[in-house]
């Protein structure tokens, strides 16, 4: 039956879900107090990433322990705001087994996968294909035994059927003629795509949900309630009332849930991005991953990005420009890149639950109030798939891929 249905959050998790629903009959409204895809949908690396299916609290985040207390990594930092979630950082260390990994890699493979062919779909019928890029994903290593790590996780990638090409540094060379890393060998991930201006891909599918008569309504959500027919969400513009109601709030997700005694054990793996200017056409030609640089480095509409790795700290604490700025010198130095863009770098917060996994389904308790959200370093990759998954279970039609280990009663319980 169709229905009127409310989507908080116009990133690519949120947009992703209110097309779903349309696609099904029932009347969308999204609400965000942003123009769509403005926050964390807008500020990261654009990859389509078919391989990121180990997230990255397995059992190597253990082996890296001494590095990370240090806080010396290039790609992980942590800030002393991260201590003022205990809970969450046990939580995900708890995570860090080898079974756990196995398990919740199997449930990424499944959704990733799902995504995959959807976010080509979208780009397709959105009419946004100039800004995709089917040129891969490629991941480098300066270490001298690079070689044999980049054949571990062509491996480990290859047990799940994801097909990869390992490179040797003539073979890098060839891929990027600019890269100078010296990079001892390299892992190309062909079934991965990117885009050069992820902001311009969400705007662009909220276009398109609007064309076909789907309502966005800028304005902040401030409280949402039960009334006696189903929701009522109070907004900076007046109430506005829906049968049922989707959280895709990204980062802000667990905000809007407390005042219902739901409390989402959500951390923060920030990351900031620069651009740098690609003088004659210098500059990677791809979406490339330095692994031992710490940085992800993209040409885009607006230069060469490039991408910090993760900072854990408390949402809103202070930017601290420190990682971002090594990383820019590093790609700069790597990729024979010129200057900064702009004159400070953005800041965003990936979603992150103690088990990386999204929360994606029914809240306990609570019918018709839905989670879409807490997608970490993969949502601008999987919110066609989460999408998709919503539609299903909203319409009572069986999901398209396994959604169990997404459940949200994993860390919510009923309010009562
Ligand atoms: C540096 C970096 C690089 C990344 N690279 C990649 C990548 O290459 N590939 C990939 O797949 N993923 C990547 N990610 C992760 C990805 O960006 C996120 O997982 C994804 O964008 C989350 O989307 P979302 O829709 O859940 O959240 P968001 O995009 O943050 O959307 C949430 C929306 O909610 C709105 N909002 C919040 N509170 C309210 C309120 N009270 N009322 C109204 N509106 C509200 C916000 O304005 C926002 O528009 C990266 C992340 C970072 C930080």
């Amino acid at each position: 039956m169709a229905t009127r249905i409310a989507v908080l959050g116009a990133g690519m998790v949120g947009v992703c879900c209110a097309l779903s629903l349309q696609r099904r009959g029932h009347t969308v409204t999204i609400i965000d107090r942003k123009p769509p895809g403005r926050e964390t949908s807008f500020g990261n690396s654009g990859v389509f990433s078919r391989s990121s299916i180990f997230p990255i609290n397995g059992p190597g985040l253990v082996r890296q322990l001494p590095r990370h207390l240090a806080n010396r990594h290039p790609a992980v930092r942590w800030r002393a705001s991260l201590l003022a979630r205990p809970l969450w950082l046990a939580g995900f260390l708890k995570e860090c087994t080898s079974a756990s990994l196995a398990r919740r890699s199997r449930a990424l493979d499944g959704l990733i996968a799902l995504s995959m062919g959807l976010n080509r779909g979208l780009v397709a019928e959105a009419g946004l294909g100039t800004h995709l890029r089917e040129t891969g994903w490629l991941k480098l290593w300066r270490r001298t035994d690079g070689p044999s790590l980049a054949q571990a996780e062509a491996g480990a990638l290859a047990a799940f059927g994801i097909a990869t090409r390992v490179l040797d540094a003539r073979g890098v060379a060839g891929l990027e003629p600019d890269a100078t890393g010296p990079f001892a060998a390299g892992l190309l991930i062909t079934g991965s795509a990117s885009v050069d201006d992820p902001g311009a891909i969400v705007a662009g599918y909220a276009a398109m949900l609007a064309a076909r008569g789907g309502q966005i309504l800028q304005a902040e959500a401030r409280a949402i309630y039960r009334t006696t027919t189903g929701w009522r969400i109070e907004t900076t513009v007046g109430p506005r009332d829906a049968d049922e109601v989707v959280v895709a709030l990204g980062p802000w997700s667990g905000d809007i849930l407390r005042p219902l005694g739901f409390i989402v054990p959500m951390g923060f793996e920030r990351g900031y991005h620069v651009h740098l200017a690609m003088a004659d056409g210098c500059g990677p030609r791809r979406a490339v991953y330095d692994v031992d640089g710490g940085y992800v480095v993209s040409p885009m509409a607006a230069g060469a990005r490039v991408t910090s790795g993760v900072e854990l700290a408390a949402r809103d604490a202070p930017p601290d420009f420190r990682q971002i700025e090594a990383a820019a010198l590093s790609a700069r130095a790597t990729f024979g890149l010129s200057a900064q863009v702009e004159s400070t770098a953005w800041l965003g917060a990936r979603p992150t639950l103690p088990d990386s996994l999204p929360m994606i389904g029914p809240l306990p308790g609570e019918r018709g109030l839905w989670a879409a959200f807490g997608h970490q370093h993969i949502g601008f990759s999987t919110g066609a798939g989460t999408g998709e998954i919503i539609a299903a279970m909203i319409s009572r039609e069986s999901t398209p891929c396994e959604a169990l280990d997404f459940s949200p009663a994993r860390y919510l319980g009923s309010p009562g």
